[in-house]
């Protein structure tokens, strides 16, 4: 009985030390503990307004994640945009706060209707979440107007993205289109800011 619990813990030493993190001078970026930062004031304030008018409860704390890369998410814990994301936007000053404000209204858009919850399941699939993505993005204009930003901006600046900046997305990807994706919002802001009505989701597959 004694070797077998020394067996176990010497096993359980193996596991541990193997389970270490071990620095390689050639290890790609991607593979390292990813660096978060306290974002900037700014960023912060366009945050707490997005998660007020979000009506969400409970609010996830915002991380600026280091990363070249465009992106944002949303997690069970958090929220998240890169360092790349926010770059890109800032070279478009006049826009920036209300395109940063429709990100963050995209992402508690994910939240507010469990997309995190459909992509745990079994039947998720590349048109789920493009359709997740369309009711984030409808979301997400509702949501920045709601909290006094301009979606006009956050328009402009994802036509300039579609144009400039963005990949063709397949008709197999997990995201729409983003020429797409800035004519819905389009119509979703110019409807919600003359009527005060959100109109109907667009584009949505069947
Ligand atoms: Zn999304």
């Amino acid at each position: 009985m004694k070797n077998k619990y020394i067996i176990l813990l010497l096993g359980a030493l193996a596991l541990l030390i193997a389970g270490m993190p071990i620095s390689h001078a050639h290890e790609p970026a991607q593979e390292k503990d990813p660096v978060n930062l306290t974002p900037d004031a700014q960023t912060q304030l366009i945050y707490n307004k997005i998660h007020k008018a979000s009506g969400l409860e409970f609010k996830r704390p915002l991380y600026v994640q280091v990363d070249p890369d465009y992106n944002a998410w949303a997690s069970l814990f958090s929220v998240t945009i890169t360092t790349g994301g926010l770059n890109l936007i800032g070279q478009y000053p006049d826009l920036y706060k209300h395109q940063v404000a429709y990100i963050f209204g995209h992402e508690l858009g994910h939240v507010l209707h469990k997309h995190l919850m459909s992509s745990a399941s079994p039947l998720f699939n590349n048109k789920i979440s493009r359709n997740n993505e369309r009711q984030a993005d409808w979301e997400g204009i509702r949501i920045m107007v709601d909290a006094g930003f301009d979606c006009h901006k956050a328009v402009k600046f994802e036509y300039i993205f579609a144009r400039e900046y963005s990949g063709f997305q397949g008709p197999d990807g997990t995201h729409p289109d983003s020429l797409e994706r800035a004519k819905s919002i389009e119509h979703y802001c110019n409807v919600y800011t003359t009527t005060g009505v959100m109109p109907a989701i667009i584009g949505v597959e069947k």
